[in-house]
């Protein structure tokens, strides 16, 4: 017998994440960190990524400008840079718990970049279909990079999420786009870490609306922590849509909707009646603001250091506009949601801006070029 076969066999890999046994916490994602509210047991495989956490920024400037306390709550800093991974950590996990082995989505880009990462940790396929043309070059890429299978359509967001909900109908697939229920519990969660990082509701939430699951999503979510007496307070809702995407604005569908913002470029949200319930039951609105205030917007922010993608900044434009109308009560705490990350569409960010100089490498040149001489 050889030295090697008397030794005892290795210990089995660790099949679930080591937990380090103290020392400062480590954030686990959404399902384990509100375990007991999430329609999961300890049967339920939990796929995740470890998305939200996401960090709540203290805004000095924006507050300085309206003369409120303004936070920023930076979803884009998820693992595939939107707050779809909230909802797509829940989703995922409840398709593997039934046994699911393909999942479908139709998307504007950030649904299906957190629908290929998901299906990709869990060992499924996911089949995203996208508007032809429409989709940020970034959100692309990760759908591809995750070996989703991408189809492109001759049409816009709403046609092919009809396709998709008869894809599922139809075929072995789950959906798992913001109608999939699962979707909405995980993303309530974003209402929970505001309030647990503010210590209360905010008196003002302002975010942007596109198929307007993520504002049902949050309205819940307060509504659950003041049930429970986690807050005293609920905030007002305040949604904002592109001004060529606001259905919900005008009070109808909009057949071709346009917009800079292209994950808010959505006709017919699939959430509508909700986010009118909650605009109304807060005592908020939805509202629309032009792509030129959404622009103005997205560099406002990105000039004092968080930059986010274009529909993100619909909230910012949406908290201008409020400013500007004298609709904001002094020194009411608010927050803004940054949905998603600016290096999802970085063309936005170059086409703005002036082009580097190029000098020789030489530290005088260098000097002079930073006006440092
Ligand atoms: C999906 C998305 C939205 C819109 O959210 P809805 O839940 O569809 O209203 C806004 N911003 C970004 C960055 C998104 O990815």
């Amino acid at each position: 017998m050889s030295a090697a076969e008397s030794m005892p066999a290795p210990a089995a890999p660790a099949r679930t994440a080591p937990t380090a046994p103290g020392g400062p916490h480590v954030w686990r994602g959404i399902i384990e960190e509100y375990r007991d509210r999430m329609p999961v047991d300890a049967d339920t495989p939990i796929v995740t990524l470890r998305e939200g956490g996401t960090p709540l920024i203290h805004s000095e400037y924006l507050s300085e400008l309206v003369g409120c306390q303004v936070h920023l709550k930076f979803d884009g800093a998820n693992p595939t840079g939107s707050f779809k991974d909230r909802g797509m950590t829940m989703a995922i996990s409840k398709a593997k718990e039934a046994g699911a082995q393909a999942v479908i989505c139709a998307s504007t880009g950030n649904t299906s970049a957190a629908a290929a990462a998901y299906a990709a940790k869990a060992g499924m396929t996911a089949g995203v279909i996208v508007p032809k043309g429409k989709i940020a070059l970034g959100k692309l890429a990760q759908a591809l990079v995750h070996d989703a299978r991408v189809i492109q359509i001759d049409g816009n967001f709403d046609q092919a999420l009809t396709i998709c909900r008869q894809l599922a109908e139809q075929y072995p697939v789950e959906l798992v786009n913001s109608v999939n229920p699962y979707r909405i519990d995980g993303q309530r969660t974003g209402a929970w870490e505001i309030v647990d990082q503010l210590g209360r509701a905010p008196d003002l939430h302002v975010m942007p609306v596109g198929n307007a699951g993520n504002i049902t999503a949050y309205w819940r979510g307060y509504r659950e922590y003041a049930a429970d007496g986690l807050t005293g307070n609920l905030p007002v809702m305040r949604g904002y849509q592109a001004a060529g995407a606001a259905p919900i604005v005008l009070g109808h569908p909009v057949e071709k909707p346009q917009t800079i913002a292209t994950a808010i470029r959505i006709g017919n949200p699939a959430s509508w009646d909700q986010a009118a319930a909650a605009a109304e039951e807060s005592g908020g609105s939805i509202r629309s603001v032009t792509d030129r205030q959404i622009l103005a917007a997205f560099r406002l922010i990105a000039r004092h250091g968080v930059f986010a993608e274009m529909a993100s900044a619909s909230s910012v434009a949406g908290l201008l506009a409020l400013h500007e109308d004298g609709e904001l009560e002094p020194d009411q705490v608010v927050v803004c949601v940054l949905t998603g990350h600016g290096l999802k569409d970085p063309e936005w960010a170059i086409a703005g801006a002036a082009e580097p100089v190029t000098i020789p490498a030489d530290l005088h040149e260098a000097a002079a070029a930073l006006d440092l001489a």
